[in-house]
């Protein structure tokens, strides 16, 4: 797939870390520190073409010339898997603001459906961050990301940890100008819709509540 908007993590940080964030002997407590891990390294990645303003710093030596991010940035966490990335991006970006998304997927129409956002009134940042550990389909990508152009974003990029091709290319589709940065781009959806070789479902593995099969 040679699309010039998807960036797929080759550090082999992440590669070391997606190994054990995959495995099924992975524990919920460990798995959680993983997705921390990773979702850092994924940001950090992500921020590279980030906006700066200059400014002047005083070292106990003398004066410098120094920079300071000049984006305001939000953080999208799509519910409830998202909410594992959200410490790991605010540690990189302290000032950020969280907006909570909440969707679901309507089983007759196959549509998302919103059903809690903490959007503020109006676009009050320069840049939103969606953060979903896995694209899948692609439908909660692209319903957040409508959901944020609708409300006045002016530049989105999509975190992911895992994609699946069928998910990006929803998305590329429906929006080529939203950059997406993943961990990894796994090889296909299994007719339930898990991501192949993927990690199962990334809200269980988090927070104890299930089993993928
Ligand atoms: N959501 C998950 O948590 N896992 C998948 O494999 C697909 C969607």
């Amino acid at each position: 797939m040679d699309l010039p908007n998807l960036h797929v993590s080759r550090h082999p940080a992440v590669l070391h870390k997606l190994a054990l964030l995959r495995a099924e002997t992975t524990e919920p407590k460990k798995f959680r520190e993983l997705v921390r891990e990773i979702s850092w390294l994924v940001g950090y990645e992500a921020l590279a073409d980030a906006r700066l303003r200059e400014l002047r710093v005083r070292t106990p030596l003398e004066d410098t010339d120094g920079v300071e991010l000049a984006d305001r940035i939000g953080l999208i966490p799509i519910l409830r898997a998202g909410l594992g990335m959200v410490d790991a991006m605010l540690e990189l970006m302290p000032t950020a603001q969280v907006w909570h998304l909440g969707l679901f997927r309507d089983e007759r129409t196959l549509r998302p459906v919103e059903y809690y956002n903490k959007l503020p009134d109006s676009a009050t940042v320069e840049l939103c961050l969606i953060l979903d550990p896995m694209l899948a389909t692609g439908g909660s990508a692209t319903a957040a990301i409508e959901v944020l152009k609708k409300w006045g974003a002016a530049r989105i990029k999509l975190l992911n940890l895992i994609a699946a091709p069928e998910g990006v290319e929803a998305v590329v589709a429906a929006h080529p100008d939203v950059p997406i940065y993943t961990a990894a781009l796994d090889r296909q959806l299994n007719d339930k819709g898990y991501i192949m070789p993927g990690l199962g479902d990334a809200g269980d593995r988090q927070f104890g509540t299930g089993h993928s099969d």
